[in-house]
């Protein structure tokens, strides 16, 4: 693979990644009840039953999991499916 090649592959991994992380600021979805701030990883694709796929992250700091549906439908903002494919892409390569 070339230097431009590989460089290309990161940068695009790098921005799928970011789409998805965030920071620990709830407990609940939506609570901003927890004071931890911690960069949450997207690190898998769930499908929770009924509704539709969600991305699940994990607390880089404490390990708090949790998952946020996927907006793929939003006429105004709608979730990337490019970058959903690679969460999915890195899952099953670093699986933990
Ligand atoms: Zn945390």
């Amino acid at each position: 693979m070339s230097a431009f090649a590989v460089c290309r592959t990161a940068v695009s991994e790098i921005t799928a990644r970011s789409v998805f992380w965030s920071l620990h600021v709830d407990n609940r979805p939506g609570d901003r009840a927890s004071d931890c701030g911690g960069l949450m990883e997207p690190v898998r694709l769930d499908r929770p039953r009924g509704k539709g796929l969600a991305v699940v992250h994990v607390c880089i700091v404490c390990g708090h999991e949790s998952r946020n549906r996927l907006a793929g439908d939003d006429p105004i903002q709608p979730d990337s499916w490019e970058a959903v494919a690679r969460v999915q892409e890195r899952a099953t390569r670093f699986r933990r």
